[in-house]
């Protein structure tokens, strides 16, 4: 009997598509593996997924053959594929897209995957002509597409042609991995038999005077190793000798006395019992740590509410120490890669090499070698700390999910498809595996503070800073008042100013927060208030000064400042609005003697400019860091006294339903920030609106009051939690097609959800990249929930396969932030 497989092809298109597997293959071939098929019109070759395996043939069509079976072994595990499979019917969106988004792109091979001639060879003449011909334009050419070599040599699969080739070691594919994956290996120099305790290390001191050569390399050993101290670190040997300018026969002479000894092992592993003692936890620390334990017996999430430096993480350590016990993973979910490299320090400190990193910015070389090891070998890694991608590796004896600041939006992927929420997959992921899921935060969101008061989840609470040091003080500062007696010294009140210079005179650090970008968000004529915008989006320019060119903050072009205004030809043109790099300007003014550094988007690209950012002001190189909402997540700092918050009212003026929820988190959590265990800190709040109770909540650090105020108000609108929302957002060219496909889609959706259809409407701004957007919003009742997304699906596909819809593009959002 024929066996099928359903592929999951790399591609946006929905489902899964039924291909035959030929007799060599079928017994081996499992789901999890890559295969090579061919698809589509242009019979484009592609490598897809196996995601089952059955005796079905697909209905209506002759079966095509699966061409080639790729893995040995399969590169997803079955909870993997399942976690996929609900990811796709949640947010609406295809498994190819969930798939591409899932696996490092050194494992998706495409029609554009690359052959390239194996390294070291030399094509000899096979006598076969196809292969010859291969091998000849891999010479000439020295790297062809699978697709291109198909071509070449006259087939619709090349592939049995190419893994001979591949066989005999003559080709391989660019993108492929290591045939036999193996770690790279570290040496490091630890000190021998000869030279354990500090009597044996003072007896070489004598008897190496002789060789001061070997002795200088010894002392630098202690120093580097610091061995005779609390806090002992690893010695590579080449740093050990590049460090010490000793020689390789140096070393390996103190290796024959025995001082030293060599040992070979994976890097960042440690060898056994190097790792750190527990921290002693506070009885805050320790009761929160009970109340989360006793509350995992009865529900598997968890959410504990622990205000601003309470010490969570060390909470965190004792429960991931828990479950390593149990000789299960971990996987310690983080919103902001800048937070996972603060963490991974502390982790590794206690739990050695076992915590692996993994989060975008690593090498793709990086990615795939912990997905292969996690694959192969899951003990070597048990604690896995990362941004929300960290979510699609392959875990396979999961214990605990700990999802750290909850609340963060960074955890919403909004660009491209899957839209998913990284904290919401983080429980989904935990239920296929059993695990228990951990959610922390100083703030929690509202859903999540939700499903904690009605019992959904378990909750604790942390409600102490730790070493018992208080929340900082709140100052209110009313800038209308300010105006009018004359305080202000540019953007900042008398108040602010003189707490600036006073922690500047006493050492100190200070954080400004402020949420625009570049120098001034819009200029504007004075004398007919015309404002230059970008050509391609409805939006305002901002104005750059250090390249002094406007640019658009939606479609990233820039523009030439114009000499006058486009609209009545005057030239007194000003510039309205303060953006950071103008802050940070007006600062250098105010205290010519600051060190003064900004973090914003602007400042921060590249692999490691927000480490550098962030490990200079840890050090104490800047004394005053001003930037956007970058400053408000959760890193530590602790030197920092005072916090100043520009302009509170522009945070809370967005025409949305959680502008109020994310100015309160954006506030306390910034205000978070200051103080530390001797000092509680100031917190300068400036605004003209400066007695809105979103202001007053912050100023009394009162979660539980926003949670009162805003819980009505979305119960009264129908808003989440109460609801499920879903954003459409439609596009084209045309803003009358557009409007008019928005229009047919609202009156489809009306019949079955009524006034729970919103729109269709123009957002905010309603035309990006020579596109027209509209959108429509969808409120969908819990109770009825998957029959009304069923409903919402079905309508999308009909719709929009028919023309003239068919050409306007459609985004589906489920669960928008
Ligand atoms: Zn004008
Ligand atoms: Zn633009």
């Amino acid at each position: 009997m024929p066996t099928y497989a359903d592929i999951i092809l790399p591609l946006a298109v929905p489902g899964t598509f039924t291909y035959e597997v030929p007799e060599p293959a079928c017994g081996r071939v499992q789901p999890g593996m890559r295969v090579v098929v061919a698809f589509g019109k242009g019979r484009k070759l592609y490598s897809g997924m196996v995601l089952c395996k059955h005796d079905q043939p697909p209905a209506g069509r002759s079966p095509q053959p699966v061409l080639e079976v790729l893995d040995e072994h399969p590169v997803a595990t079955p909870a993997q594929l399942q976690l996929w499979q609900t990811i796709s019917e949640h947010y609406l969106c295809t498994l190819g897209e969930v798939m591409v988004a899932a696996l490092p792109s050194a494992l998706v091979l495409s029609s554009n995957t690359r052959l390239v001639a194996a390294p070291g060879s030399s094509p000899a003449w096979t006598g076969d002509n196809r292969r010859d011909i291969l091998l000849d334009a891999l010479e000439q050419r020295h790297e062809l597409s699978l697709q291109e070599a198909g071509q070449l040599i006259g087939l619709k699969n090349p592939m049995p042609v190419i893994k001979q080739l591949m066989n005999a070691g003559a080709l391989q594919m660019a993108e492929e991995l290591e045939p036999a994956w193996k770690p790279r290996l570290q040496q490091y120099v630890v000190l021998g038999p000869e030279a354990q305790g500090e009597t044996a290390l003072h007896g070489w001191f004598d008897s190496l005077e002789r060789a001061p050569k070997q002795l200088h390399l010894l002392m630098r050993y202690i120093e580097l190793s610091r061995c005779l101290t609390d806090d002992p670190r690893e010695v590579r040997r080449e740093e050990l000798l590049k460090r010490s300018g000793a020689t390789a026969a140096e070393l390996k002479r103190l290796c024959e006395r025995k001082v030293f000894a060599l040992e070979e092992r994976a890097a960042g592993v440690p060898a056994e019992g190097r790792v750190g003692k527990p921290a002693v936890l506070s009885q805050a620390q320790r009761q929160a740590l009970t109340d989360i334990q006793a509350a995992f017996t009865s529900r598997p999430t968890v959410l504990l509410h622990g205000v601003t430096a309470s010490g969570k993480t060390e909470v965190y350590m004792e429960l991931v120490q828990e479950v390593l016990d149990q000789g299960r993973q971990v996987l310690y979910l983080l919103p902001e890669i800048a937070l996972t490299t603060q963490i991974i320090g502390r982790l590794r400190a206690r739990f050695g090499g076992r915590v692996a990193v993994f989060h975008s910015r690593l090498s793709q070389r990086e990615r795939t070698e912990l997905w292969m090891q996690l694959l192969h070998d899951p003990g070597s890694h048990p604690v896995v700390v990362g941004a929300r991608s960290a979510l699609f590796l392959p875990f396979q004896r999961l214990g605990l999910v700990i999802v750290d600041e909850e609340h963060d939006p960074s955890y919403k992927q909004h660009d491209p498809s899957p839209r998913y929420n990284a904290r919401d997959m983080a429980v989904v992921l935990a239920g296929l595996h059993g695990a228990k899921t951990l959610l922390g935060s100083a703030t929690p969101c509202m859903e999540s503070l939700y499903n904690a008061r009605h019992g959904k989840y378990g909750f604790a609470s942390l409600r102490v800073r730790y070493g018992d040091a208080v929340l900082p003080a709140i100052v209110k500062v009313d800038l209308a008042e300010m105006h009018k007696k004359r305080k202000m010294r540019g953007s900042f009140s008398e108040p602010l100013a003189t707490a600036l210079e006073l922690a500047l005179s006493r050492k100190e650090q200070a954080i400004i927060f402020r949420n625009r970008r570049g120098y001034a968000p819009a200029w504007q004529c004075d004398t007919c208030g015309w404002i230059p915008e970008c050509a391609h989006c409805d939006v305002s320019l901002t104005y750059h000064k250090s390249d002094h060119g406007l640019r658009c903050h939606y479609c990233g072009r820039g523009y030439a400042p114009p000499e006058c205004c486009a609209a009545c030809g005057s030239t007194r043109l000003r510039m309205v609005g303060l953006g950071t790099e103008k802050v940070e300007e007006e600062l250098a003014l105010l205290l010519p003697e600051a060190r003064i550094a900004r973090m914003d988007q602007d400042t921060t690209r590249g692999k490691h400019g927000l480490q550098r950012l962030l490990d200079r002001f840890g050090q104490g190189d800047i004394d005053i860091l001003v930037g956007t909402q970058m400053v408000t997540k959760g890193l530590d700092f602790h030197q920092v006294t005072l916090v100043g918050i520009l302009n509170a009212d522009s945070l809370m003026r967005f025409p949305d339903l959680r502008s109020h929820e994310r100015a309160f988190q954006l506030m306390a959590q910034v205000a978070g920030r200051s103080g530390r265990k001797h000092d509680p800190g100031t917190v300068f709040i400036q605004g003209r609106d400066i007695h809105h109770p979103i202001i007053d909540l912050v100023a009394r650090h009162d979660v539980d009051g926003m949670y009162a105020r805003e819980l009505p108000l979305r119960e009264a609108h129908f808003y989440p939690p109460f609801s499920r929302m879903v954003r459409m957002v439609l596009k084209h060219r045309d803003a009358t097609r557009v409007q008019a496909s928005a229009q047919a889609l609202a009156e489809a959706l009306k019949p079955a959800l009524g006034d729970r259809v919103l729109g269709p409407e123009p957002p905010p701004v309603a035309r990006v990249r020579d596109k027209h957007l509209r959108v429509v919003l969808l409120k969908l009742s819990r109770t009825a929930y998957r029959s009304e997304k069923q409903h919402l699906a079905d309508t999308l596909d009909r719709l929009f396969a028919e023309p003239p819809h068919r050409a306007v593009q459609v985004q589906v959002d489920v669960d928008p932030l």
